[in-house]
């Protein structure tokens, strides 16, 4: 067979070579779930556009299919698609969402069972083996309106060691991956900062996102390469690119340790800033290779993956013992705790949130946990109490300016209270942090720079909500510019603005694990680099061999350039000229 390269977006370094496994569930259970008046529109809305899914899917299968084997045998897809045009099905669903009160994927199911049991009951025997292809339709259906991160008890049990091909997987899908057999992964859609390719970067793991259509092409057991630093998946790799390929994963595995030599030493420039390189986390079982890379300390502890992958909510005892393990094995460095930022591509089982039509803008971090006292009241009394262990900076995300700040620091204030009186000790003083992901945030770091303790940047959303791109969305990928002079100015702001009420500016977005990147930050004065343990010693080596003075004079001049593409040119090759030895492979140059 011949060699088929696919081209996606590169999520987390590394080259895998192995079989692949296509994730795709096959019976989608849907249990009832009823939903508010208000949420009827949503429901609806969210049937039709997994109606217009399905549809989309079927015509690039039919596609395909004619390509390759020609038109006659793609005609059943226009019956798939005929069902999905039928407005008496569609009419009867979208009747039953509104009278029953039920989700879309509930009422769907109940009335397509029917319709299946018409087209079985018929007499003509080639009308009733029309009934398998009236049922693959709902099953499609169903699994574009239902939650896919039912994948999870399918992963935790693979036996070989494989590659992983989806057409998507959820951050807890990912997160199930620790410790299992998989090699890489390799979705159809997401992009470089969604939350999935996050999670495999944390868990070691080369992953290659948004190939669009990687899971028609590939076939259960196919040789696969997946280059996650290139973002290629080679199907039918041929003997030359096998050993191309395995002489690349060789080097690659001899590079993880060349800059090892400077693990115990400070993050200083040569002309003497200290800064401080930390470490993001996910998941607790992170920390011995954390610690390992010496990082000092947590930037920034995502909590929300302590809800994944369970079907109870874990209570503040779990919590608080899962914290204070955290604290104590990273003591005596400080452990920065993120509140639960749910929504966006993060959802638990645990609870059944209605999907919002745009996640991004919707009931996400602080707005759904102040509407969720009793689940954001536990996690504040936890952390507080773990806060008694050690050293605990604790952050809100997604704040959206000083009125947010300020309900969410009273809510914290009254969970303080009630520990006073219930005489539980806690660290009274915790440092409060902010995020600043929104824009609206930070225009206003100049007013919550006096309130807050410190400022964490998170690049991920600030560059989505300030470019309108969508983080996990394949087709805007390549628009995902870090360097934007938008961006920039905004990074510049918070600094400044934090500098002048002397807090420190950290950044825990993926953008400060680009070397690139990295140096244009430190010229702009950022204190704290916070990212995935594996990029921290190269970031150390990058900020150990300039001065402050030449990542100064390199952030002055990319400040008055006035395109990403621009500053991204000059920031590569300033980074060529004053840190050679990044990218020379043994480091010494
Ligand atoms: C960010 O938005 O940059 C960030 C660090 O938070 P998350 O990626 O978890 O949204
Ligand atoms: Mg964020």
């Amino acid at each position: 067979m011949n060699e088929l390269v696919l081209k996606g977006v590169p999520a987390a370094p590394g080259i895998a070579i192995g079989s692949a496994y296509i994730v795709d569930k096959q019976d989608v259970i849907v249990p009832p779930r009823a939903i508010l008046e208000k949420e009827i529109p949503i429901e609806i809305a969210r049937f039709e556009e997994a109606l217009l899914k399905t549809r989309e899917q079927i015509s690039a299968l039919k596609r395909k299919i004619t390509d390759e084997i020609g038109s006659q045998h793609a005609q059943i897809f226009d019956a798939h698609l005929l069902v999905l045009e039928d407005r008496m099905l569609i009419e009867d669903v979208i009747k039953k969402i509104r009278q029953d009160k039920q989700s879309a994927e509930y009422v769907f199911s109940s009335v397509f069972k029917k319709y299946v049991k018409v087209f079985a009951d018929i007499q003509d025997e080639y009308l009733r083996e029309r009934s398998s292809d009236v049922n693959d339709i709902a099953r499609r259906v169903l699994k574009n309106l239902v939650d896919e991160s039912k994948h999870a008890h399918e992963l935790e049990n693979l036996k070989e060691e494989l590659i992983i091909i989806a057409h998507d997987l959820s951050p807890s899908d990912t997160a199930s991956m620790f410790n299992r057999n998989v090699l890489a992964f390799a979705t159809d859609i997401g992009g470089r900062t969604s939350h999935t390719a996050i999670m495999a970067k944390s868990l070691g793991l080369p992953a290659v996102v948004g190939l669009k259509d990687a899971t028609l092409r590939i076939s259960n057991q196919d040789t696969v390469i997946v280059d996650g630093r290139m973002g290629l998946v080679i199907i039918h790799p041929s003997e030359k690119t096998l050993s191309l390929y395995r002489a690349e994963k060789d080097r690659i595995v001899l590079l993880r340790n060349r800059f090892d030599d400077i693990k115990d030493l400070p993050a200083e420039t040569s002309d003497g800033r200290k800064l401080q390189v930390l470490a993001n986390l996910e998941l607790p079982e992170e920390i011995p290779a954390i610690l390992t890379r010496g990082a000092t300390g947590i930037g920034l502890y995502r909590t929300e993956y302590f809800y994944m992958n369970r079907v109870d909510l874990p209570d503040e005892e779990e919590q608080f013992v899962a914290y204070k393990k955290v604290v104590q094995d990273m003591a005596p460095h400080p452990v920065t705790i993120r509140t639960l930022d749910l929504g966006g591509d993060k959802f638990i089982s645990s609870l059944q949130i209605p999907r919002d039509m745009y996640p991004f803008l919707g009931w996400r971090a602080l707005k759904f946990c102040l509407e969720r006292p009793d689940i954001f009241k536990t996690q504040l009394r936890a952390i507080l109490r773990a806060s008694h262990f050690g050293k605990i900076r604790l952050m809100f995300p997604m704040v959206s300016g000083p009125a947010e700040f300020r309900t969410v620091n009273s809510f914290l204030g009254q969970v303080k209270n009630n520990l006073r009186d219930e005489k539980i000790a806690f660290d009274h003083n915790m440092e409060v942090g902010v995020m600043i992901e929104v824009p609206s945030a930070a225009m206003t770091t100049d007013i919550l720079a006096k309130e807050a303790k410190f400022f964490s940047i998170g690049t991920n959303d600030l560059i989505q909500y300030t470019l309108a791109i969508d983080r996990v969305n394949e087709q805007t990928a390549a628009f995902y510019e870090p360097c934007h002079p938008a961006v920039l100015r905004l990074i510049q702001r918070t600094i400044e603005a934090g500098h002048k009420e002397n807090i420190k500016v950290g950044l825990c977005g993926e953008m400060c694990s680009e070397p690139v990147y990295a140096l244009l930050l430190l010229g702009l004065g950022l204190d704290e680099f916070s990212m995935s343990p594996g990029n921290i010693l190269q970031i150390k080596k990058v900020i150990r061999s300039v001065s402050y003075k030449d990542a100064q004079a390199l952030a002055q001049k990319a400040l008055t350039l006035t395109t990403g593409q621009e500053v991204e040119e000059l920031c590569s090759r300033r980074l060529q000229e004053l840190a050679p030895k990044i990218f020379t492979d043994d480091g010494t140059s």
